[in-house]
């Protein structure tokens, strides 16, 4: 990899090359998957035997697929997994038969309103079998015999997930989780792997406050399964978010923590509000990812999720339009800044003390209006000096004091250090 390369090309190089790959939430797809992301990161990967009992859930057993087709009446196959995995229902249970127009209708799933599209569709805890399609195909098939063919597994295995453990100078963690169980979509859930698996190489190299847990797991049976497996590692949680939906052109989605007021849902909104990218806000609901679970009472995490178009909001979502001319490197660069900067806002989130609280001090003397004057925004350098001395009561941290002064966390930042080198401020 060329380290000049843009973080975004290389991003959707990932996404390029796990893309092709049949995902589920078990099976060969996520291991392939976890295997490419080993190149980048020093993943470990986890297999949990089916039938695990996670709380009120349990492993379920493991997908895998070889073939998947159907043949119309003149003998040729219409329908074929081998052009895109979409076609086939996930989870679908293997099957050989000749069947009737009417019967395999049954089995068949469209989308009238986007009928050039093929719908991603799942049946995970449902046995069942089946194909996906344009609707415009399903409506020129003519009647007559058709044999279709499902060359699946489903059996006791495994549940695969990955996790990277990176240890930081205090046991406090950030926790950041993407699923890994889509088939060929690329922005719901490769822009938010390719994302994840930048930013853990970028923190490899960096000195860290915290320590940082990157999950790579099924959407919701996968953060069960981890909960239920790693429930005691769950209260050095300071932070988190789930990751996805992070390569198309829309404009930032945050949906706060169950919390609303954690430490991670005041820095995400305070980056994106000087960030000059549109941005929307939302509270909690209880649908979505897999926040669903992190935020679920029993845990009730601070852990938020940053999107940028939202779950279910756009309509290339869950649709064979989810793809790589769909998802831009431009975008996923966008959001690795955005993540890059949450991580910069919690790493350097600190309180200081003004050591000369009594009256302003005299700054000038310091050397400090030196800082003021060779900053681009002279006005805007004094006015956070002036906050971090007025704040730096021991009670406000540096987000609080960015947030109250309207300035971006970075300056306020840079005006504490210039403070503390003046020996007016000491760190708590
Ligand atoms: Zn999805």
């Amino acid at each position: 990899m060329d380290g000049s390369e843009p973080v975004g090309n290389k991003m959707y190089a990932l996404a390029e090359r796990l893309f092709p790959i049949c995902r589920s939430i078990t099976g060969e797809g996520v291991r392939q998957s976890l295997q490419v992301l080993k190149a980048y990161i020093p993943l470990d990967i986890h297999e949990v035997p089916s039938g695990t009992a996670v709380f009120d859930w349990a492993v379920p057993r493991e997908w895998n697929i070889r073939e998947a087709w159907v043949r119309g009446p003149a003998g040729d196959k219409i329908i074929d997994f081998r052009q895109h995995n979409l076609h086939v229902l996930n989870y679908s249970v293997p099957i050989h038969r000749r069947i009737g127009l009417s019967e395999l209708k049954a089995h068949l799933f469209t989308l009238p309103e986007q009928p050039e599209l093929i719908p991603y569709r799942t049946s995970y805890y449902q046995e069942n079998w089946g194909f996906c399609l344009p609707h415009r195909q399903y409506e020129a098939l003519p009647e007559g015999e058709y044999e279709v063919y499902i060359d699946s597994s489903l059996e006791d295995g495994h549940l695969t997930f990955g996790e990277y453990f990176l240890p930081g100078a205090t046991e406090e963690e950030v926790l950041f989780s993407a699923h890994i169980c889509h088939p060929s979509l690329a922005n719901d859930n490769l822009s938010g792997v390719s994302l994840l698996t930048f930013l853990a190489r970028e923190l490899q190299q960096t000195d860290r406050r915290f320590s940082y847990r990157f999950l790579f797991i099924p959407g919701t049976i996968g953060s069960i399964t981890w909960l239920a497996l790693n429930e005691e590692k769950t209260r050095n949680i300071s932070h988190g978010l789930v990751a996805s939906l992070l390569g198309d052109p829309g404009g930032f989605t945050y949906k706060r923590s169950r919390r609303g007021n954690a430490v991670i849902d005041r820095a995400v909104e305070h980056v994106l509000r000087h960030s000059g990218h549109p941005y929307r806000v939302m509270d909690f609901i209880p649908y979505g990812y897999d926040e669903r679970q992190f935020c679920s009472p029993g845990f009730n995490l601070p852990v938020g999720n940053l999107t940028r178009s939202s779950f279910g909001s756009f309509p290339e979502y869950h649709t064979s339009a989810d793809n790589l001319d769909f998802v831009r490197p431009q975008h996923l660069e966008t959001s690795f800044e955005v993540y890059r900067k949450v991580v910069e806002v919690l790493e350097g989130n600190f309180s200081f003390r003004n050591l000369n609280p009594k009256c302003e001090p005299q700054l000038g003397k310091r050397g400090l209006y030196d800082a003021i004057g060779g900053h681009s925004d002279g006005k805007a350098m004094q006015m956070a000096l002036l906050w971090v001395l007025n704040l730096s009561d021991g009670e406000h941290s540096l987000l609080d004091i960015a947030e109250r002064a309207g300035c971006p966390f970075a300056l306020v930042q840079q005006a504490s250090r210039a403070l503390a080198g003046a020996g007016l401020l000491a760190p708590i």
